[in-house]
Order: structure tokens, then C-alpha cells, then sequence
């Protein structure tokens, strides 16, 4: 699975959700058209509500669309699998398995376990956080949490990793060094990476690509190329204008 390329066409793709209280229908998406490849990281931004989970949930295979069709390499998406890893904002460890056993739990639940202790290792190292692995979870800070999590999405080497907020709960500091961390495991395995985020400056240092959604009905209304080698540097000309440009589009700037 690891460093295969792939395509990501989301065609035409809507999705609405019923109204539990009423006979309303809530248009989370609307004719949505992306095609996404390897070697991509996407940031997907927009106000609360404009449908950035239901699209990360849709590529999942957790949800099916109403219309329209996602397909990876031709294939339709219709359930899903571990060619697409998801990690989501709260970090969801078992806690009653240690760190070690968190990370190896989708292995064990595959039967490959067995002659792949040495990916765990390497996981492990790559965290920094072997000194712990018989920790459990409730032992851990946040973002030592959040790293094992991560870890647990990226052990069956994706080809398309789905991240839903995945850093919104970490400190300033912490989140500034798993961002580097992410970038770092994209970079050596050049997946596809899907990220939401509400934080148009991460969108900005992460993404080769961040694309801006509007809600009501959930759209895109801009998909922007962010053409600066990494790292990049948060107060450089080029950044600060991807940022403005940006926050324009979501009716924040304070300019144009
Ligand atoms: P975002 O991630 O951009 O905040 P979501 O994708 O979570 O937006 O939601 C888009 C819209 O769809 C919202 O109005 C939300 O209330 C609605 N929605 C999402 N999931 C469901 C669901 N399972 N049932 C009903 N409505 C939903």
C-alpha cells in the first residue's frame, strides 16, 4: 500500500442529511467536483457547518453520498478500508491498552501482527515516545496522546490519510511541532493527505493545496495552490498573502 500512487475523484458528489425535528433536509454538500492525488496535502477550510467532515467521512467510506460518485483509481468508495486511515480531533485510545498495544491494535485485529513488530518499533521511535511504551493512555499529556493516535492511523501505511481536525486540541506549541511531525511522515511517504482545519494559518504551512468551502449549501468556493517549498516560514511575504487571500474568501480580511 505504502508509496502507491493514487487518484481521488469526488464527482458531482451531494449530500443531504434529513431533519431529526423536522421535514427539512440539511444540504450538507453541493455538487462537489475534486480530483486529488498522491503527493497532495489538502487543507480544507470554511466556516462550521459547510460540510468539511462530511466530505472527510464521504472519502472514508463511512457515509455514502446522495448523489454523485467518489471513486480512488476508478474504484468506487463504498465502505471502508484501511487504504484510508482517519485520525479525528479527540484522540480515541483504548485506555485500557498501553501505548505499544494502541498502536499494534489494527494490526492485531488484521492477524498481521505477527512479523510486523518491527513497524510498531519504528513508530514508536519515530514519536520519540519508547520510553512510554507501557504507559497507558489516561498516563500520557495531550500531545503525547495525540501522537500515538496519529501513529495508530499511519501503522497500515495508507494511501490516503484523513485528518479531521487532528490537531484542534493541542497547546500553540505542541500543535507547531506535530504539524512539523505530520509534514515529516507525508513527506517520506508522499501519500495523499486530506486534512480539516478551522486554522487558516496551518492550512497555509501544511497544504500543498488548501481549498475554501462556504456553507448553505456546503461548496467550494475556492481551491488555492500554495507554491513555497517547506519548511515554510509563517511571516514571509508569499505566507502572509496566502493567508489574506484566504481569509478574504471567508469574508475575515481586512482588505480587498
Ligand atoms: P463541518 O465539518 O464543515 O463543520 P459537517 O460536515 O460536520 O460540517 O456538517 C455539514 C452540515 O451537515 C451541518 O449542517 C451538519 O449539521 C449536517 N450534518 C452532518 N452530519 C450529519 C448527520 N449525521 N445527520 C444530520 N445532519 C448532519
Amino acid at each position: 500500500m505504502a508509496d502507491k500512487k493514487v487518484t481521488l475523484e469526488i464527482k458531482n458528489v451531494s449530500k443531504s442529511f434529513a431533519k431529526v425535528e423536522n421535514d427539512e433536509v440539511t444540504h450538507a454538500l453541493n455538487k462537489i467536483d475534486l480530483s486529488l492525488e498522491s503527493g497532495e496535502f489538502v487543507s480544507l477550510v470554511g466556516p462550521s457547518g459547510c460540510g468539511k467532515s462530511t466530505i472527510l467521512r464521504l472519502v472514508a467510506g463511512l457515509i455514502m453520498p446522495t448523489t454523485g460518485k467518489l471513486t480512488v483509481d476508478g474504484k468506487e468508495i463504498t465502505q471502508p478500508s484501511p487504504e484510508r486511515g482517519m485520525m479525528f480531533q479527540k484522540s480515541t485510545l483504548f485506555p485500557w491498552l498501553t501505548v505499544e498495544k494502541n498502536i499494534a491494535f489494527s494490526l492485531k485485529m488484521q492477524g498481521t501482527l505477527r512479523g510486523n513488530e518491527d513497524k510498531v518499533e519504528r513508530l514508536l521511535k519515530v514519536i520519540g515516545l519508547e520510553a512510554f511504551r507501557n504507559d497507558y493512555p489516561g498516563q500520557l499529556s495531550g500531545g503525547m496522546a495525540q501522537r500515538v493516535a496519529l501513529m495508530r492511523s499511519l501503522i497500515n501505511e495508507p494511501d490516503i490519510l484523513l485528518l479531521d481536525e487532528p490537531l484542534g486540541a493541542l497547546d500553540a506549541f505542541t500543535r507547531m511541532n506535530m504539524q512539523d511531525e505530520i509534514l515529516k511522515i507525508w513527506q517520506a511517504k508522499g501519500q495523499l493527505a486530506l486534512m480539516v482545519t478551522h486554522d487558516v494559518d496551518e492550512a497555509v504551512y501544511m497544504g500543498t493545496r488548501v481549498i475554501v468551502m462556504d456553507a448553505n449549501p456546503g461548496r467550494v468556493v475556492a481551491d488555492i495552490k500554495i507554491d513555497e517549498e517547506y519548511p515554510r516560514d509563517r511571516s514571509s511575504a508569499a505566507f502572509v498573502e496566502y493567508r489574506n487571500q484566504i481569509l478574504n474568501r471567508l469574508h475575515f480580511g481586512g482588505r480587498g
